[in-house]
């Protein structure tokens, strides 16, 4: 027998209950970019190998052992991305937005890693993100900040702990280096393997190590704080005092480092406890040194990125739901001579009210198979076209949730009965 076909390990099906869910934070997150100015970017699902080995840095968790690679017919190396501000990059140095300008973008789409699927962590999953070029101040970072803090604030999710931390200049981190590569010397015998080669290759990424056996050490480890010099202490400043002016509470974490090699200064993420291990829905931070890193000359640059995966989870943990995909109205159609009629008729009113959810009865069927069709729709209400009620240029109104005796409407009434019972 044929093996049963079947989704990819890792990558799921978002279902028509779940998918009202997703709008919701989709929208909300434009919307919210949007509020600040931001523009959409879309970029290819596949690049160049080479551009995310260059950007990311061959010594990291998603370069080393998580990308989807395969060559192509023509034997390029091809790889799905596994992040979005790569290939953002990529696309603003090749049509010029880089130069001489000031830019705010996002972008959203999917992204691919191999990894262990687990609760809260997928092979195929959704990041909505933005990046802003340009900007060297803290005041840029201050903002992007902000605007994750309103988006939780416009989701209605509360409880998410902010994490801020510096890393400093190249230079600041070359001093911290030195030291935490002694401190790893003294305690290699409690290093796992990974965390071995790490301090060979970079230190710093040990970090960053996500093995619950090392997490004592980690702690332990000397913080980079005590590296920084003055403009870096002042940068950090001018955002934590931000944050604080504007009501937006943070702890600070030093060993915060992100997973990827380009960052510079600024790192944060937003993490919340409902999602076990999978804790952080939204990471970003500076990462000046990319653009030059690529061939470019160099441009100042930060941003984040959101799992929406994860901030999906987290509303599903917290029992939202949104039930807005239901129709608001369920035509019957009695009659083959009604069909035509009544398609007409729901044309109409969906002419009229833009935000109706109206579904026609398609198929016939008798009065009754139609009214359990109608109730299983969720509709709140059922519209009846007979040929009496055609030939009266009126529908009968039932409800469906609701004890309500059933009434006659004249179709010219229709629509401003309809307006007010979904509240437009
Ligand atoms: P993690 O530490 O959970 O592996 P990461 O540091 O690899 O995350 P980033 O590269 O910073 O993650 O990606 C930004 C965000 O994208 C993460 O904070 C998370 O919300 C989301 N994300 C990353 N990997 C996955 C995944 N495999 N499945 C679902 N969401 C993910
Ligand atoms: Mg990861």
């Amino acid at each position: 027998m044929a093996k049963k076909l079947q989704a990819v390990r890792g990558m799921r099906d978002i279902l028509p209950d779940q998918t009202p869910l997703w709008q919701f934070v989709e929208n909300t997150a434009r919307q919210v970019f949007q509020s600040y100015a931001y523009r959409e970017i879309r970029t290819p699902v596949l690049e160049m190998t080479e551009l995310f080995k260059r950007s990311i840095g061959e010594v990291t968790d998603i370069v080393e052992k998580e990308m989807y690679t395969f060559e192509d017919r023509n034997g390029d190396s091809l790889t799905l991305r596994p992040e979005g501000t790569a290939g953002c990059v990529r696309a603003c140095m090749e049509n010029g937005l880089l130069h001489n300008q000031v830019q705010r973008l996002w972008y959203q789409g999917a992204m691919f890693r191999h990894e262990r699927p687990q609760k809260g962590r997928y092979r195929e999953f959704k990041q909505m993100g933005l990046e802003a070029y340009g900007m060297a101040g803290p005041d840029i970072d201050l903002e992007v900040i902000l605007v994750t803090a309103r988006l939780w604030e416009a989701l209605g999710i509360p409880g998410l702990e902010l994490q801020i931390n510096t890393l400093g200049t190249p230079e600041e981190r070359t001093a911290y280096r030195a030291r935490l590569v002694a401190y790893l010397q003294q305690h290699r015998d409690q290093l796992d393997e990974d965390s071995l080669r790490r301090m060979q290759s970079n230190p710093l990424r040990v970090l960053d190590s996500k093995n619950p056996d090392m997490a004592e050490l980690i702690a332990g480890a000397p913080s980079l704080m005590d590296d920084l010099g003055e403009t870096s202490r002042a940068h950090f400043e001018v955002i934590t005092s931000g944050l604080e002016a504007a009501g937006v509470d943070y702890v600070l974490n030093t060993r915060l480092v992100r997973g990827l090699d380009y960052y510079s200064r600024t790192v944060f993420e937003w993490v919340t406890d409902l999602l076990g291990a999978q804790g952080t829905v939204c990471a970003g931070g500076r990462y000046d040194g990319l653009v030059e890193q690529l061939g470019g000359k160099p441009v100042p640059a930060i941003g984040f990125g959101m799992g929406v995966d994860r901030v999906v989870g987290v509303l599903q943990e917290l029992g939202f739901d949104d039930g807005e995909a239901d129709p608001h109205v369920y035509m019957v159609l009695v009659g083959e001579r009604v069909q035509g009629p009544g398609l007409v008729l729901a044309e109409r009113l969906r002419n009229a009210l833009p935000g109706l959810r109206l579904q026609v009865n398609c198929g016939g069927g008798s009065f009754k198979s139609q009214f359990k069709k109608a109730d299983k729709s969720g509709a709140r209400l059922a519209l009846i076209l007979g040929e009496d009620e055609l030939n009266k240029q009126e529908a009968g109104i039932k409800w469906l949730r609701e004890q309500q005796e059933q009434v006659s409407m004249a179709h010219d009434e229709l629509a401003d009965f309809l307006k007010e019972m979904i509240g437009e």
